[in-house]
């Protein structure tokens, strides 16, 4: 099969059966071989009963549903997992996201050998509320992730090669980073089309301004988890280790400058008296517990079900 196509949706009714449509139209005229697999994310309107008669209608419609609403990045990775062509496609359900960019997005995967191509709304239908803060979003995005080819990472209009999907998971809010996901996977051939965007035809967006918040700390997981979820005695040991060293010199120099001056008759106040015996104890104390999380963070990664499980790309062997 050329291409599944992911939609995952909450309470889009109206919307559907003009991408169901639409989707087959351009499938159709471009003669590929497609499933779209609607993936109900515990709609409270009629979104699964429009999604089983459209099922009922043409094979290709396939769904999945929750019994109750957990968020895009799981039902995405719950389409993911039941995706049985070539290319992927994810885009969401509300027509703001053109069927027609898929030929295109297709033949980038196929012919340019991306793994992964985001959809980039240049020309963004969408309030001003929103288009700010996600310039600096993606400016913030870029930075951290490394992959500087980007404008649009939430864009939910993407192409992924069939591995890729099969390869990472998200979940939580994660979709926003799926292009990071992909690169922490191994997959680092990332490209970017402009597509086409509309404004929303029918119901209502379903993320509010503290996307932008929820976004910038999951971002912050997802490098430190990249960086450090492995071994993160590295990050918390060498922290822990360098302000409990610096503490310990300033608590000698202290103790020794008393005992010196004592010594030799010099005038000497208490160490309690100086500020440097205060700041030299927090240290040694913070420098110690950052040790100490270090540590337990080892352990839980130790006992990690996953601690050996890497992408293996290509294996060559003997047997028969
Ligand atoms: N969505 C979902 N579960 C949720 C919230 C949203 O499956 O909990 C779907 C939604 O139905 C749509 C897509 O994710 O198909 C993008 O949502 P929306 O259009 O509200 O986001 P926006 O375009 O405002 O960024
Ligand atoms: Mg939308």
């Amino acid at each position: 099969m050329d291409i599944s196509i992911v939609v995952p949706l909450y309470n889009e009714a109206e919307s559907l059966p003009e991408l169901a449509a639409w989707i087959k139209r351009v499938m159709d005229e471009n003669g590929f071989s497609y499933e779209i697999i609607f993936v109900n994310d515990g709609s409270t309107d009629e979104s699964w009963n429009v999604i089983t008669s459209l099922a009922a209608e043409h094979p290709e419609v396939r769904g999945v549903s929750f019994r109750r609403n957990y968020g895009k990045s799981p039902a995405l990775n719950t389409g993911f997992a039941r995706t049985r062509g070539n290319v992927v496609i994810t885009m969401d359900a509300d027509l703001q996201d053109s069927p027609d960019e898929i030929p295109e997005l297709y033949r980038m995967i196929t012919q340019e050998g991306y793994d992964l191509v985001s959809g980039y709304k240049k020309k963004r239908y969408d309030p001003l509320s929103k288009t700010i803060p996600t310039k600096l979003f993606n400016a913030t995005a870029r930075r951290v992730t490394g992959i500087h080819n980007l404008h649009d990472f939430n864009c939910g209009l993407k192409a992924y090669r069939s591995a890729v999907v099969k390869h990472i998971e998200v979940y939580g809010d994660m979709h926003r980073y799926m292009p990071y996901l992909a690169k922490l996977a191994g997959f680092t051939r990332i490209g970017e089309k402009v597509v086409q965007h509309r404004a929303r035809k029918y119901g209502s967006t379903k993320f509010g301004l503290d996307r932008f918040v929820n976004g910038y700390l999951d971002l912050a997981t997802l490098w430190f988890t990249g960086k450090f979820g492995g071994k993160p005695m590295h990050f918390f040991g060498l922290l822990g280790s360098l302000m409990f060293i610096l503490g310990f010199v300033a608590v000698a120099v202290v103790g020794f400058g008393k005992l010196w001056a004592m010594h030799h008759g010099h005038p000497y106040t208490l160490v309690t008296s100086s500020p440097y015996f205060y700041l030299a104890l927090t240290l040694m104390l913070l420098g110690s517990q950052l040790f100490l999380a270090g540590f337990v963070g080892e352990l839980i990664a130790r006992n990690s079900p996953r601690r050996n499980d890497y992408e293996i790309n290509e294996e060559i062997t003997h047997d028969a």
